[in-house]
């Protein structure tokens, strides 16, 4: 790439020094400024520096502040339960108590990694990585995920092996090796629960323990029933939900790492907001360029561009005092890098115009020079980016209910005749036999989860996404068999066989159902994708 170096338009002024920029044709510019040293001195990230100033107001939850006793107590707590549920499990034939105790060998592996971050994330900045090593913990993480994954599959894979061929599960050796998960998590929410009421991050602790102690006792209270009754695929179910209930908690840690890592906003700051309060204070024409982004999960950094009245730097250094101070205590920023500028350097615009959309970029060309002509140029009625939620309309809400409906009302008569359903299944002639008992069984539930998800709205291009498999899945086997000339019952709604064979109307009714999921899946996944990125009033 062919980039040329020139001075700077506006003789950008960082707090301490003057700044060259980078400039790479018209495509907005990278900030380069030659004084970080003495913007690292200055800096309210620096806790001496800014302690000056007020004192005893910042709480920072790490490692380091649970006593190293503890620590250790939950560390082994959380290695011993897993090793005597997996023998026992092993023993018991439950995986269900294999599944619990990955659960629970994760949260050892997640304190471990956690702590491990925490000492490598303690080296500080060096000239080859000037953030530090904090984003270790999200690597950490990351990690964290990647192992629940296979553990996950592993348990996904030895459960279907049961469904296929059941194993008897001594109830006994569930119930006592579920006691140790018991005594175990209960023992480690006890140990946190006094400190719960006063500190967020130990509470989210206690409340992660609590639900391990709960799960712990349905995994007993599954012991007792197969105790007194020979219902052995209640272990399997079980392994499956635990399993399940393991990716979600996979999934909430993948989002939030990768969020750090695409330097997102952080959720809990308005970038409008901060825009608003920046141009509210006395002296600023305008701020421009806006960045801010998270360097690990405490701490955001902050970057943007201000256009002030050409005056003496001492004065600069006053404003930039008093701008540090507002965005710590207001937003929570305690990194920002402030660039000075006398006049506009660009378009102005909120967000930086090097990541903006091509196609948005024009409109943005446009209402400028508008704004220009008009002579407002460097005041504050610059063409603002919009940063706002999802919205839709009220036929987006409607579909997703009547599908959600439909899903659930087709899942409740399957459930409660599993084998009836069975039998519908087996009468496709689609499936090998060993998998239509599983299919049978696992099909009604996701069918219910699904209109569930609908309904409430939730995990939803998934949820539509997935919806709309199931039922192209199902019009291709009604299909097929209709092609095939098959005289059988669709087993849409009804496992009763003498509801009638189907005919070309099952066939359309079900491609009607496919009108609002199609609809569901293009608003989820493609509408207002835009508009969150990059939207000018
Ligand atoms: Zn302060
Ligand atoms: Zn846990
Ligand atoms: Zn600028
Ligand atoms: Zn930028």
């Amino acid at each position: 790439m062919d980039r040329k170096r020139s001075s700077h338009p506006g003789g950008g002024v960082t707090e301490k020094g003057i700044s060259t920029m980078i400039h790479e044709e018209d495509k907005g510019c990278e900030h380069i400024s030659v004084s970080e040293k003495e913007f690292f001195k200055t800096a309210p990230h620096n806790e001496a520096g800014h302690s000056e100033q007020c004192s005893g107001h910042h709480h920072h939850v790490d490692v380091e502040e649970t006593s190293g006793t503890r620590l250790l107590i939950t560390l082994g707590l959380n290695l011993i339960i897993p090793v005597i549920q997996v023998i026992a499990g092993t023993f018991a034939h439950s995986m269900a108590l294999v599944s619990d105790a990955t659960h629970n060998f994760s949260d050892f592996t997640a304190v471990l990694l956690s702590y491990i971050a925490y000492r490598i994330g303690r080296k500080g900045a060096s000239l080859q990585n000037t953030f530090g090593y904090r984003r270790a913990e999200i690597m950490a993480a990351l990690l964290n995920v990647i192992i629940l994954v296979g553990a996950c599959i592993f348990i996904l894979y030895g459960a279907i092996q049961r469904f296929l061929s059941p194993e008897v599960v001594s109830g006994k050796i569930v119930i006592w090796a579920a006691m140790v998960g018991i005594v175990g998590n209960g023992f480690s929410a006890w140990l946190l629960h006094r400190d719960a009421k006063h500190n967020l991050n130990i509470k989210g602790a206690f409340l992660h323990m609590l639900g391990d102690f709960l799960t712990s006792v349905v995994v007993m209270i599954s012991g007792i029933v197969m105790f007194y009754r020979p219902w052995y695929w209640l272990d399997p179910v079980l392994s499956v939900f635990i399993a399940v209930f393991i990716l979600k908690n996979c999934w909430d840690i993948f989002k939030s790492s990768t969020k750090i890592l695409m330097n997102a906003t952080p959720s809990d700051i308005d970038l409008e907001a901060v825009h608003e309060a920046l141009v509210s204070i006395d002296g600023i024409k305008s701020a421009h360029y806006l960045h801010a982004w998270p360097v690990s999960s405490s701490g955001i950094s902050f970057s943007c561009h201000l256009v002030v009245k050409d005056q003496m730097l001492t004065e600069i250094e006053k404003l930039s005092k008093s701008i540090r101070h507002m965005i710590f205590h207001k937003f929570g920023i305690d990194h920002p890098v402030l660039q000075f500028e006398t006049e506009l350097c660009g378009r102005g615009t909120l967000l930086c115009e090097t990541f903006a959309a091509k196609t948005k970029r024009k409109k943005v060309d446009q209402q400028n020079r508008i704004s220009i002509n008009k002579g407002n140029n460097g005041s504050n009625d610059q063409p603002k980016a919009k940063i706002g939620p999802k919205t839709y309309g009220y036929l987006y809400h409607i579909a997703r209910m009547v599908l959600g409906v439909i899903f659930i009302y087709a899942s409740l008569d399957k459930i409660i005749h599993p084998q009836a359903f069975a039998q519908a299944v087996f009468n496709y002639q689609l499936l090998p036999d060993s998998f239509i008992n599983l299919t049978a069984l696992i099909l009604p539930w996701l069918e219910l989860i699904l209109g569930c998800c609908l309904i409430f709205n939730r995990w939803m291009p998934g949820t539509s996404v997935i919806s709309i498999t199931l039922l192209i899945v199902f019009m291709a086997a009604i299909l097929f068999n209709l092609s095939r000339g098959l005289d059988i019952s669709c087993g849409c709604f009804s496992t009763n066989p003498e509801e009638g064979s189907m005919n070309r109307l099952t066939l359309i009714r079900d491609a009607s159902f496919l009108i609002p999921a199609i609809y569901l899946v293009f608003m989820s996944l493609f509408k207002n994708n835009g508009k969150n990125q990059f939207e000018e009033i």
